[in-house]
């Protein structure tokens, strides 16, 4: 916001603020269209002062990522990483009675599949397009650390960063109630 802007943005809302104290129930229509045709000049001026685009979420990390409404902080990957720690502590320890192997499936069972997991992936500018330049790591800081040398080293490329993938499975819908069951053995199986 420059001088001129700022200048004119404070005009416009402190007639605003008179507006609010002039105000009582007898306060005649024409003067209400006065105060509309003010505000909207008002938010026009602070339209015209914001060059930022505004936070899509509340989370500090991530003010401008994607955006799930049913989060507290509006921040669609802490949310998607929340629900995997409850998951996993919901899912955690195994069931009491099961034998390990009694899901005999073809297709498996969820455990089998990978486990929601975070990477950081390091990567450099070849001149060309972004390629990986290192180990995946487990850890953001390791792996900060790790670009950090490389840029500091002797024949560093023109950019670095750092990508952070991350996989997830999210439970849309259940059928039915699962219960926990004791299986039968199965006899020669
Ligand atoms: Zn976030």
């Amino acid at each position: 916001m420059n001088h001129a802007q700022l200048t004119a943005l404070g005009r416009a809302l402190r007639l605003l603020g008179e507006h609010g104290e002039a105000l009582t129930a007898d306060t005649p229509d024409t003067r209400l269209h006065e105060v509309r045709a003010d505000l909207r000049r008002a938010l026009d001026l602070l339209e015209e002062s914001v060059t930022a685009a505004a936070p899509a979420t509340r989370c500090a990390e991530h003010p401008n990522g994607p955006v799930d409404e049913s989060a507290p902080d509006l921040c669609l990957l802490c949310e998607t990483r929340r629900r995997a720690a409850r998951r996993n502590e919901f899912n955690g320890g195994p069931l009491p009675h099961a034998p390990a192997e009694s899901a005999p499936s073809r297709y498996g069972v969820r455990g089998d599949r990978p486990q929601p997991q975070q990477r950081w992936l390091p990567e450099l500018w070849n001149g060309q397009e972004w390629q990986l330049c290192g180990t995946p790591r487990r850890d953001r800081r390791e792996a900060e650390l790790y670009l950090a040398a490389q840029r500091r080293g002797p024949r560093a490329a023109m950019a670095y960063r750092l990508v952070h993938e991350f996989t997830d499975y999210e439970v849309l819908r259940v059928w039915g109630t699962p219960v926990k069951v004791d299986i039968e053995p199965l006899g020669n199986l």
